[in-house]
């Protein structure tokens, strides 16, 4: 049947039992139009579990129909979902890509990426500062940049405290953006809670868990917390990109204690924000954040200042290890503080940079087909 818009008209993009069914068609449908429409593309770059088929349908079949030009490049996002369909995509694939130096090296020895290592790379992705520009954000009270971060971010965390309850305070407050799965650390995103509090901090959590175990389980810390501590922290179980722009801008700290995390944008977002980033040293987490006690030379090596905290292990002591520097810090040297927010910002955590490296992976992918 031409006509499938019930197939994607279904509330929700993933999740369905019948996504590959879904995904498979819209990769045949991509094609089928490029061939139809004349179009003779150089490079199809396609992404992750739902748009791998693209590579096997092309190489096995568009390229015989006349698309003979393209050569197929594909990124992984996160190996996690669909590896069936990403180790086949990465065998068809002439070039394949994953979005950090670091995580490239960690997930170098899967089968679906160890017998392609020879055409896989990592680059880092980047975030969008238009859409992230905190001189020009609907969603905070005083637009500002590197020069007025100091006011622009007082405005702010005064307008996240008092939007959510919170005592109206100058304390450092620590911010967490996330899905809430195992991927993300969840048992350290907990115990950074209680030790942010402990050290006289606020916290603020912005997550929605897929599995309503979890989301249960965090209501009912939400609820406790709201009892306990309704004055120092507010958990907030749900999707609100509006909320996240205050939150970014607000914060003093934005944490990201991830167990694995292939790039990761949250850290990015909050530099862009005059926000410190305290992390997890994982994947693209490790190649974007550089502890201010312990990074200085890996920094340099990049042409960067130190930008953060982060810590080794998965278990609490190395978060509080991050955690209570950088709140110590945050209370004892507020000039030096508020330094480290402006030269966050004015690093460039753009497209820029990443997107001379695809240009030079396009040329490579074309040349290597010449
Ligand atoms: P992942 O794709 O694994 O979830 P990333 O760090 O790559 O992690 O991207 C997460 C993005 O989703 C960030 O831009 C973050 O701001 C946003 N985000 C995550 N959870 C929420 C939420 N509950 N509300 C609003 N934005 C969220």
């Amino acid at each position: 049947c031409p006509c499938r818009i019930e197939f994607f008209w279904v509330g929700c993009v993933y999740g369905r039992n019948n996504d590959a069914e879904r995904f498979g068609f819209f990769c045949h449908a991509a094609l089928e139009f490029l061939l139809q429409s004349g179009f003779h593309p150089d490079i199809i770059h396609c992404h992750d579990w739902s748009s791998a088929p693209v590579a096997w349908l092309f190489k096995e079949n568009y390229v015989h129909y006349g698309l003979s030009k393209a050569q197929v490049v594909f990124t992984i996002h996160n190996l996690e979902f669909g590896a069936h369909f990403i180790a086949k995509a990465m065998k068809y694939s002439d070039k394949a890509t994953t979005v950090s130096p670091t995580y490239a090296r960690e997930v170098a020895g899967n089968p679906a990426v160890s017998p392609n290592l020879h055409k896989f790379h990592g680059i880092i992705n980047g975030i969008d500062p238009d859409i992230w520009d905190p001189y020009n954000d609907n969603f905070i009270p005083v637009p500002y940049t590197s020069e007025n971060v100091v006011e622009g971010k007082r405005a702010a965390k005064q307008a996240l405290q008092e939007r959510l309850g919170l005592k109206r305070a100058d304390l450092p407050l620590v911010g967490i953006i996330t899905r809430l799965t195992h991927q993300k650390g969840i048992h350290l995103i907990k115990h950074a809670i209680w030790r942010t509090l402990e050290r006289g901090g606020q916290v603020v959590l912005l997550g929605s868990a897929p599995d309503p175990r979890i989301q249960n389980d965090f209501q009912n810390l939400a609820n406790q917390l709201h009892s306990s501590h309704s004055d120092q922290a507010r958990l907030c179980l749900s999707y609100d990109e509006p909320l996240s722009h205050l939150i970014y801008a607000g914060a003093d700290f934005i944490l990201v204690p991830s167990i694995f995390e292939p790039c990761g944008l949250t850290q990015l977002t909050a530099m862009r924000y005059g926000s410190i980033p305290v992390v997890r040293k994982t994947g693209g987490l490790y190649d974007t954040v550089f502890d201010v006690d312990h990074d200085k030379d890996r920094a340099q090596a990049q042409g960067l200042e130190p930008n953060g905290f982060s810590f080794d292990g998965a278990d609490a002591g190395g978060v509080d290890y991050a955690l209570n520097r950088a709140i110590s810090a945050w209370y004892e040297g507020r000039d030096w503080f508020n330094s480290l927010c402006k030269r966050v910002m004015e690093q460039d955590w753009s497209w820029n940079r990443p997107a001379l490296d695809y240009l030079e992976l396009y040329h490579a992918a074309r040349k290597s087909a010449s």
